[in-house]
Order: C-alpha cells, then structure tokens, then sequence
C-alpha cells in the first residue's frame, strides 16, 4: 500500500491516439512516468518516434483534406466544441485528481484548471460563429474580401507547469479554426492528456482531427517541428526551447507562436494598499506550487515601506501549508519531478549568497521525501543577482528595494524576460505611466493575475513571439486569403498592343 493518496483505475500505461486509436510506438519504446510526492514510477508512457509522428500527421493530414472538420459551418464546430467544455466540466473532479496527482498541483488548484479547461472551450465555440472577415470596396471599381481558411494540420506542444487547460488553450482555438492537430505534450505529466480522447471522441470530432503523440522533447517534439506538412507549431515551454524549435522551424519556414519563460516584476509603491498587495504578491508567486509563467518572481518595495512589507510578506510566507497535493488544506504541493525539484533547491542555495534569507531555505520540516520546498523569501536582493535574472520557476522570491519610479522601473526592466508585471499604487498618473513603459505582454494594476480570455496574451523579449487571445488566436490558426475582383471594365495596360508591333 502507498503511504500518500493514489487515485483508483490510475492508468498504468500510456499511449498515444492516432487515428481514433490508442496505440504503442511503432518500436515499442517506453518511458517512466513518475508521481512527484514519493518520485515513484507509477506509469509508462510511449515513447513516440519520428516514425509515430508520422503516422499521427499523415492521419491529421487525411482528416484535413478528406474530411468534414475543415469544411463544416462554424455553427456545427460550434456545437461539438460546446460539448467538449460539458464533458470537460462533468468530468471536473475525476481530472483534477488525475492533474494533481501527476503534477503535484494542489488539488484545490488543480480544480480550477479544469474549469478554465472548459471555459476555453466555450470561448472559442462562441468566438467562432461570431467570426467575421472584411470586405473592402473601391467604389465603381473592385471589390476585395477576406477568405479565411484553416492553415492545416497544427504541431501543439504544451509544458508540464498547467497540463490539460494549456492544452486546451491551444485545442480549442486551433480545433475552432479548423484546423486538425498533433498535441506533443510534456513529458514529465502525461496522464491528463489521454482524457481528452475519450472527450472528443463522445463530443463528435471527427476521426483522425485530433493526434495524441506523447514522448520526449527531443524525440517527438523535435519530429514535429521538423515534419514538412506541420504548417504551423504553438508552442509554450522555456525560452531556450523556443529558440530550438525556432531554429528548427526556420527549413520549412513554419507559423510560430511562442509562449516562453518569465521573471515578472511585481511593483510595490509607497501608497500601495498594503494588505491587498501582500496578498497578491503571495499568490503571484507562491500559487500553482511557483511553477507558473507569469509569477511575480522578483517582487520591488519602494524604500518608505520596503522594512514592513519584507517582515509581513515573510511571516506570511512562513505560514503557508506545504504538504500532499490531494489534501484540500495545503496551498503548495510537490513540484513536478524530482530534476527540477534539484534546479529550484540549487538556486535556493544560490540565494543564500546572493540575499538575505527570510523563510524557507530548503525543505519544509516534517516532509522527508517527495519534491517540496518550502516557500522561501530572499531580501535585499541585488539586480546583478542570478537569483533576480534567471527563472527559477519554483516557490522563490526574490525582493528588492527602490527609492525612485525611475529606479523601479529600470529594475522592473532590466531582466531579458517581459512576459507580466503587476503594480501596485493608488497613483493613476503613475500606473499607467508605469504600465505603457514597462516591458512585459502583459500588466495587472492593483490586480493578480486575473485573465480575461478576449485580451492578447504573450510575453516580449526572451518571453515570447507573438500574441495569442481572442480573435488574435484565430488569426494565428488561419490563412487570409485575399480575393479581389473587378466591377465593370478591366483597365489592363495593353503591353505588346502598340502600331509598331
Ligand atoms: P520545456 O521547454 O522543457 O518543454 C516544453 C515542451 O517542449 C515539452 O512538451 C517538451 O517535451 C517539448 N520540447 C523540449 N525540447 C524540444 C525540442 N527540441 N523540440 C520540440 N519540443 C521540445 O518547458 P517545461 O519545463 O515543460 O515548462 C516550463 C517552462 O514553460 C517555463 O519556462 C515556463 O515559464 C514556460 N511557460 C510559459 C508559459 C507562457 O504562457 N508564457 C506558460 C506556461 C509555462
């Protein structure tokens, strides 16, 4: 018997679904899939190859060009992608449990990711029969339209930090378009994924439109990329990922969108509400165990209430519940694996030489095995630090004082990340000043993080090309054909019309 919480019916082999089939690799390879509270392997995944890649793209491409997903009307895209988010929602319990078991999210938490999972869903069903293109007219003369079409067959390729609502983040818009997909999610918590078939398969999609290939990065990922008839990648993941995969994308001149890392600034000013911004400082970085894109990883305190902030947020910090995912009670569960528990616990040490320590530092007491750490708080910490330049994508903060908006503002851009920021005054003149010059995709006044799903969504700098969100999600998925035709005579000039000739 497992000493720590094991959901019933655990899947204990995974496969990708190709061709409305589950299936094993072509060759057969495996690999371990591990629970990050006892770093037991309780599952093996299939490994997929190049050669599983193909057969998931030439079924994507089949559906694409022979079948109905393509050529439907919105309205009846619409109505499939509406059950989708049902299904998603009655099986709201089963796939949090599944999701929090596989990535050490806390089970509270894990719980809205599958609501924002469906919510997707819904946005995009909506989105798409509202869709409408332009039509423009040069009066007497031509009138010219917009055809959009689904690009083709997607390359989706999704991290491990939020599983199953990042990957509906890049289903439903993409399926909403049209277009047919290859999902390659991440390798550390591929349990979740697999429920999507069942999903799809109940709502009505229709055969071979969506493509599940699981396995390595550097294997199954890589093969998409490089695979001619994937058009298009979305890929969310690390920044130095980003750049392989845009390296590699660039021989087949591929659409790409890229959402990266982030080590977002969260700005404290003097005439801040003070418990509002602590509470939300604390979530910024400490919710979803810190393994989160838009953290507010480098907290900035203006000087006159830099000493009262660093002690509250602290105490707090102490406070918080670190334990087993599944109870209901704890705030920061088991970070995903055990190599990045080891890259979180080594910048931990690092910070103890670049700041001064004010909680956490190591591993909670009392919880002896399995990826946690407790949340630790450094203060005083210089912009040169490693610690306020690098992500740690763990419960880490790192605290710096300021004296002058100039000098918070030169801290909150002096990183190569620009995914969020967060700032927080009662000063409107200074919040939207502060908010048009920072350099981040993103920026929440007085406010966490909070999504509106209409909004663009996507980082600058080393965070990210391009702007998912919205409409901005349809355009990225479909072509826009420009038609133009003539209204009355065509003035062509004659070449090769004239006496001489
Ligand atoms: P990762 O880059 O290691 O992996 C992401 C995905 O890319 C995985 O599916 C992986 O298998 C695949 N991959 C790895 N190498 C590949 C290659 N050579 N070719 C093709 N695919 C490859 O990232 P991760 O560790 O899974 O996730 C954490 C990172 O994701 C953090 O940097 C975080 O900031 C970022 N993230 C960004 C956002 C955002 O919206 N900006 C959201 C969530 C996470």
């Amino acid at each position: 018997m497992a000493d720590h919480y094991v959901p019933e019916n655990l899947p204990t082999r995974i496969q990708h679904y190709i061709d409305g089939k589950f299936v094993d690799s072509v060759n057969g390879a495996t690999f371990d899939v591990l629970n990050p509270v006892s770093n037991t392997n309780y599952a093996t995944a299939a490994a997929g190859q190049k050669e599983d890649i193909e057969l998931a793209v030439a079924a994507a491409t089949r559906a694409f060009n022979d079948g109905p997903w393509p050529r439907m009307k919105p309205r009846e895209r619409s109505r499939i992608l509406n059950k989708i988010a049902d299904a998603v929602e009655a099986q709201e319990a089963r796939l949090a449990e599944l999701e929090s078991f596989d990535s050490g999210l806390p089970i509270t938490q894990a719980r809205g990711q599958a609501m924002r999972a469906a919510e997707n869903f819904r946005f995009f069903a909506d989105l798409i029969v509202a869709q409408f293109d332009d039509a423009m007219k040069v009066p007497g003369s031509q009138i010219n339209y917009v055809n959009r079409k689904p690009i083709g067959v997607a390359g989706l390729i999704t991290p491990w930090n939020t599983p199953f609502m990042l990957e509906s983040w890049k289903l439903a818009p993409s399926l909403a378009s049209g277009c047919t997909v290859v999902l390659k999610p991440a390798e550390f918590t591929p349990l979740s994924a697999s429920l999507w078939a069942g999903i799809f398969e109940e709502a009505g999609l229709p055969q071979g439109v969506f493509n599940l290939v699981n396995g390595l990065g550097e294997e199954a990922g890589d093969a998409l990329v490089k695979h001619p008839d994937v058009p298009l990648i979305s890929f969310t993941g690390e920044t130095t990922t980003g750049q392989t995969i845009f390296r590699n994308a660039a021989t087949n001149l591929k659409g790409l969108s890229m959402e990266l890392g982030g080590k977002s600034p969260c700005v404290v000013f003097a005439d801040a509400d003070f418990d509002a911004a602590i509470d939300s400082a604390l979530f910024g970085v400490f919710s979803l165990n810190g393994e989160r894109c838009t953290a507010g990883s480098r907290i900035l305190v203006e000087r006159p209430i830099y000493d009262e902030f660093c002690e509250k947020y602290a105490a707090r910090a102490k406070n918080i519940v670190v334990g087993d995912p599944h109870d209901p009670k704890t705030e920061v569960g088991a970070l995903v694996h055990p190599e990045h528990y080891n890259k979180v616990m080594s910048f931990v040490d690092i910070g103890k030489s670049e700041g001064r320590l004010l909680a956490g530092g190591g591993r909670p007491e009392g919880l002896d095995h399995g990826n946690y750490v407790a949340p630790t708080v450094f203060a005083d910490v210089k912009p040169e630090a490693r610690i306020f330049q690098e992500e740690i994508f763990g419960p880490v903060v790192a605290i710096t004082p300021f004296d002058t908006d100039e000098e918070a503002l030169e801290l909150a851009n002096g990183v190569k990340y620009g995914l969020a920021a967060y700032i927080w005054t009662q000063n409107l003149t200074r919040a939207h000043n502060f908010a048009q010059n920072v350099e981040a995709g993103m920026v929440w006044l007085n406010s966490h993080n909070v999504r509106d799903l209409r909004t663009p969504f996507g980082g600058v700098k080393a965070s990210g090309l391009g702007h998912e969100g919205g409409f901005r999600s349809i355009d990225f998925y479909t072509d826009q054909q420009a038609v133009h035709i003539t209204l009355g005579a065509v003035h062509t000039p004659k070449f090769g019309a004239s006496a001489s000739n």
